[in-house]
């Protein structure tokens, strides 16, 4: 018998936990089929509203569900983290309350585990129902990764993902505070076989994300993967420099062919302007490594737990 920890964040979601715990079980036959037993971890992420009641009904019914309540909102990243923490199966898988993580991919991919793979994930080939701008930024954060980072991280990947122990024990090493998840799956490696399919929307309720937190949040993926902004801010360093020794010797040459007219203080202006703008925006750059730096060597707990059954 193998166990499967399915790890399910949630914020308030108080509409969706029993249905998603309905659809999860459907796979019951292809369950006892393979002879796999689960635990279902809701990591209750600081909910306001009764996602923990409705949790609790489920485990007076279904001894293999469990909660984890933190003592307050710290963020799916932590949610993660934390179900992995408590996850004792030969298998772990997250999965979103919403159902847009469809479970009736499950017996799929269990195929491919089957078949030798450590981690199979899932990305969705559409972002059907989704605005627009969302979709739009979403692209361009994707590709900018693909270029500044080595670690890969995939357009339209999502959390839903089911791995061995072995990716469970070395997702847990990475201790980092500021966890950005999609980049630490590509990190670690291992064979991951990837499924795909077609955008579901929320099952109820609205998304947690605004879109002022998806863009801190792909902050965090660019800083967290990759150093390419401390690089290029010292390129533009080095480009300034260049252009001020032509602009100089432009300048010497220009007074001692026409004389010097005290003129161009207007130009004067606009360059000084420039220039400290440029030195603001690179020490913002160096700021924010500073910034996560100063964070992780804090080394404050990830998540705390008020409560767990
Ligand atoms: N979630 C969480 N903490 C948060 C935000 C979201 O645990 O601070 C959970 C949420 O309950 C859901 C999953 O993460 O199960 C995905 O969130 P959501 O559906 O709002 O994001 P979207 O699918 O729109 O990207
Ligand atoms: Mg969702």
């Amino acid at each position: 018998m193998k166990l499967l920890s399915a790890i399910v964040p949630c914020y308030n979601e108080e509409e969706n936990v029993r249905d998603f715990y309905d659809e999860f079980l459907k796979n019951q036959d292809f369950f006892s089929k393979n002879d796999i037993d689960y635990e279902l971890w809701f990591i209750d992420d600081g909910s306001k509203d009764n996602t923990v009641e409705e949790v609790k009904k489920l485990i007076k019914m279904d001894e293999k569900v469990h909660l984890l309540s933190f003592s307050r909102n710290f963020g799916k990243e932590a949610a993660i983290y934390a179900g992995l923490e408590k996850a004792n199966g030969d298998y772990a898988v997250f999965m979103d309350a919403d159902l847009q993580d469809p479970p009736s991919l499950l017996p799929e991919m269990f195929k491919y585990i089957n078949e030798g793979y450590d981690s199979v994930a899932t990305r969705r080939v559409s972002r059907k129902g989704e605005p627009p701008i969302r979709s739009f930024f979403a692209r361009r954060f994707y590709k900018l990764m693909r270029k500044i980072s080595k670690t890969e991280i995939v357009d339209g990947a999502r959390d839903y993902r089911l791995m061995t122990r072995q990716v469970v024990d070395a997702i847990l090493k990475m201790g980092e505070y500021n966890r950005f998840t999609k980049g630490i799956f590509g990190w670690v490696g291992y064979n991951t076989k990837w499924l795909e399919f077609e955008n579901v929307e929320r099952k109820k309720g609205e998304t947690k994300w605004s879109f002022w937190k998806l863009f801190v949040y792909s902050l965090e993926g660019i800083i967290s993967f990759s150093t390419a902004p401390l690089a290029i801010a010292a390129f533009i360093g080095v480009l300034f420099c260049l252009m001020a020794f032509i602009a100089i010797v432009f300048v010497i040459v220009r007074a001692l062919l026409y004389g010097d007219p005290t003129s161009g203080w207007p130009s004067m202006v606009c360059i000084i302007l420039l220039v400290s703008g440029v030195q603001l925006f690179c020490i913002g750059i160096v700021g924010q490594y500073l910034a996560k730096t100063y964070m992780e060597v804090k080394k404050r707990p990830i998540y705390l737990v008020k409560e767990e059954i």
